[in-house]
């Protein structure tokens, strides 16, 4: 049962539903929360939801290189990479909606079955340095791989889990301060645990060898309950390989526990390896739409008021960046809210972009506004002295829309200068004819929520 203060859905009961997600049962827990099975209520299709407690959150200032890194996640689309498809926010918890891995984790394959042939294991590690490989080029890297992040499908090929979440932090406590024991730290190259910097690339590979090492033989390749003595184990490298493991996977696992990440096997260097070679077909990444963020990406068509064609990708906001925008992760925050210069207020809409425009015009004009289009925005005039309002005079307001799913768009006016009384008339009225939150919670439950986001699967 998980109550905090403001809040009182129980995420923990089956059958609770999170916007068009109807929560089932729990697959696992990590670090961070619970991760659930989840419904799309409308196409039927089953998704595994990793549920983030915000308050774990919080506490820390995320930098900006993280915020960029994550941002990358939703464009991460490879075979062998769990897929994360949206994220949904309520005012105390994240909902990554992921691709469902139906058969669990790698390790408990191994723990239960064994090791695998020498043919197998090779095959499930061509798929770990194809995803990692990917991973890499889109300039993201996983700092925790691990067995437990390794799931398997029912066809029995791996989705690594997690990728680039490591940017999140996990190993913040309730205080957020650093907590260096938490986790397990036998997968970890001997220079991150030095913390002296590292290359996270070679990091990576690293944590790849220990993995293929577990593949082959059933067992950690350094392990102790004395994590002193562990530690001494990777500062030293190359551990004892079973005499069974081939001369070539022999050498492959040598060169990439390598203690020196300088000269450590890169993935050019495995991909070029005998062994790994053998019967090695690379995964063909998964139609790469090329998605565009940056600061004009998120304007309608002027011309047309559509975000049609190419301008379709444009219009789509990341949810990461969403969570960068608004400070500390406070989403409360993020939605229906005029900041203290009151000279901007967002709100939630699950009017169509285009619709949206039309509707602002519309309710501005009727008001005695002029409208002006320009560049995508809508520039909202007020210069008659003969104003419905008696404080009346010039007002300048700018109104913009970003287009955060086919049914979820968030407008943002700006005041340039003029009438505050007047800028408060046109916010309230438009907030009210076109907001979603009073009027239309996205979440059922009782949990009192205003703000919402989501990536849409279609991205
Ligand atoms: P960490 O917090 O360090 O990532 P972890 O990997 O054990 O540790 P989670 O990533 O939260 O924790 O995942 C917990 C468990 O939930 C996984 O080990 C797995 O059993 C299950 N799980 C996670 N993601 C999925 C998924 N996409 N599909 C199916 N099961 C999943
Ligand atoms: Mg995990």
């Amino acid at each position: 049962m998980v109550r905090e203060s403001g809040s009182c859905v129980d995420v923990e009961k089956k059958g609770v539903q999170i916007a068009q997600y109807e929560i089932g049962r729990t697959l696992g827990e990590g670090n961070f929360g619970k991760v659930k099975q989840a419904k799309n209520l409308i196409t039927g299709k089953e998704y595994a939801v990793k549920i983030l407690d915000k308050k774990k959150i919080l506490a820390i200032s995320i930098d900006n290189q993280i915020k960029r890194e994550i941002a990358t996640l939703k464009l991460l689309r490879h075979p062998n990479v769990v897929r994360l498809y949206e994220v949904l926010a309520t005012k105390t918890k994240i909902y990554m909606v992921l691709e469902y891995v139906t058969e669990g984790e790698l390790f408990d394959k191994i723990a239960s079955k064994g090791r695998f042939k020498e043919d197998n294991g090779r095959k499930i590690f061509h798929q770990l340095i194809d995803a990692v490989s990917y991973c890499h080029e889109n300039g993201v890297y996983h700092r925790d791989l691990k067995l437990e992040n390794v799931l398997v499908d029912s066809e029995a090929n791996i989705k690594i889990s997690d990728f680039g979440l490591s940017a999140l932090p996990q190993n913040l406590d309730d205080n957020g301060l650093l907590h260096t024991t938490c986790g397990s730290p036998n997968y970890v190259a001997p220079e991150v645990l030095s913390n002296k910097g590292y290359d996270g690339e070679m990091a990576d590979i690293w944590s790849c060898g220990v993995i293929l090492y577990v593949i082959l033989t059933g067992f950690l390749p350094f392990d102790d309950r004395n994590l002193a003595v562990l530690y001494q184990k990777i500062f030293r490298g190359v551990p004892q390989i079973p005499k069974w493991i081939s001369p070539g996977a022999s050498n492959l696992i040598t060169s990439i526990l390598d203690p020196n990440p300088k000269t450590r096997i890169n993935i050019d260097g495995i991909k070029a390896d005998l062994w790994f070679k053998h019967d090695y077909v690379p995964a063909i990444p998964e139609d790469d739409k090329e998605i565009y963020i940056n600061d004009d990406a998120f304007f309608i068509n002027e011309e047309t008021g559509e975000s049609g064609g190419q301008g379709s990708e444009l219009n789509q906001i990341n949810a990461f960046q969403l969570i960068g925008m608004s400070a500390c992760l406070d989403l409360s925050g993020f939605f229906e809210k005029e900041d203290a210069s009151e000279r901007r207020m967002i709100f939630a809409s699950n009017h169509s972009s285009k619709d949206l425009f039309e509707r602002i015009d519309a309710i501005a004009t009727n008001l005695g506004f002029q409208i002006q289009k320009r560049n995508g925005k809508l520039k909202i005039l007020h210069q008659s002295k003969s104003s419905k309002n008696p404080g009346g005079g010039h007002v300048s307001v700018s109104a913009q829309v970003f287009e955060l799913s086919t049914s979820v768009c968030v407008v943002e006016l700006s005041k340039f200068y003029g009438d505050p009384s007047l800028y408060r008339e046109l916010c309230a009225k438009l907030s009210n004819e076109l907001g979603v939150c009073k009027s239309k919670p996205f979440l059922t439950g009782q949990e009192e929520t205003t703000s919402y986001y989501v990536i849409p699967p279609s991205i």
